[in-house]
Formats: C-alpha cells, structure tokens, sequence
C-alpha cells in the first residue's frame, strides 16, 4: 500500500484511488488468508456501499456547482439585459455571496468577476 500512498499527492485526493487501495489491501488479506472468505465478502460490501456513497457526493457538488454557475450567469445576464446594450461593462450583485461582481462584454464574449468571493467564469 506504501506504494500507492507515496504516488499520491496530498492535494491530489482520490475516491478512486482510496477504493482501489482498499480493494489491493483486501485481495492481500484474502491471498495471504489473513482473512476468512466472509470477512472478505463482508469488506467487499461495505466497500461497495462506501463507493456509492462518494460518487453520490460528487455528484451532488457538481450540481451544486452547476446551479450556482446558472444563477450567477442569470444575474449577469439581468445586469446586461437592464443596461439595454450588447456589449460594455456591468456591475451587478453576486447571487452567491451578495459582494459586487463585475462583467465585461465585448462582441458575444464575456468576463466576469465577483470583487465578494473571487468567482470568475468567461466564453
Ligand atoms: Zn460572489
């Protein structure tokens, strides 16, 4: 196991990469018969459940991410359609965190940045 541990990067933290360790760890206890044939079905399950549990997870951070994008975009979006003009530069309150965030638009490409809470997104 040390060598997948010294393979990963603190910061490169991976649901995958824990699963699969645990699943070589088990396979070794299994092999070396450090444990029963149950023990290892029983591990196997909870690893299973613990798997489905982190990709639920994810998933549900991704969503909330893809919301808070749609929100954010449809307040630019607002600020823009208020303004009357295509292209320019807007000042409009970030949904996420209230603070001021700016948008600058220029021939259907965009920038923008909340001062609040350093969100940016751009096309
Ligand atoms: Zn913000």
């Amino acid at each position: 196991m040390n060598l997948i541990e010294n393979e990963m990067e603190d910061n490169d933290f991976n649901c995958d990469q824990i699963i699969l360790e645990r699943m070589i760890s088990l396979y070794l206890q299994h092999a070396y018969r450090a444990i029963t044939k149950e023990q290892a079905v029983n591990e196997m399950a909870r690893i299973k459940a613990d798997y489905d549990q982190m990709i639920d997870q994810e998933v549900q951070e991704l969503s909330d991410n893809v919301e808070s994008m749609v929100a954010y975009l449809k307040a630019m979006k607002n600020a823009f359609a208020k303004t009357g003009t295509e292209d320019g530069k807007v000042k409009f309150d970030c949904p996420l965190c209230e603070g001021e965030a700016v948008a600058l638009k220029h021939k259907g490409g965009f920038y923008t940045k909340c001062h609040g809470c350093g969100y940016t997104a751009m096309s």
